[in-house]
């Protein structure tokens, strides 16, 4: 018995796996829709939002990301009429 032709492990890496839901492993790291730049992680080039199987969300952040998300659309979309609004 040699090892000389073993086949070489078959290397399983589709995604890039993380340690389960960052916020669950960080609790300082705050779902906030004024944190964009930690939401633009949730956030795919074409500007959808990263399904949980990718991003790694446990459900309970993963909903609070994606309500986050949706909170700073809006607010990205209005425009600023504060200098109308206010009389
Ligand atoms: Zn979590």
């Amino acid at each position: 018995m040699s090892n000389f032709n073993k086949p070489a492990a078959p290397q399983r890496r589709r995604f890039v796996r993380r340690k389960g839901c960052r916020f669950c492993a960080d609790k300082t790291l705050k779902i906030d829709y004024k944190e964009t730049k930690n939401l633009r992680y949730f956030i795919s080039e074409r500007g959808k939002i990263v399904p949980r199987r990718i991003s790694g969300n446990c459900a309970a952040h993963q909903r609070k990301v994606n309500e986050a998300i949706k909170r700073a659309r809006n607010i990205a979309l209005l425009p600023f009429t504060a200098s109308h609004s206010m009389d």
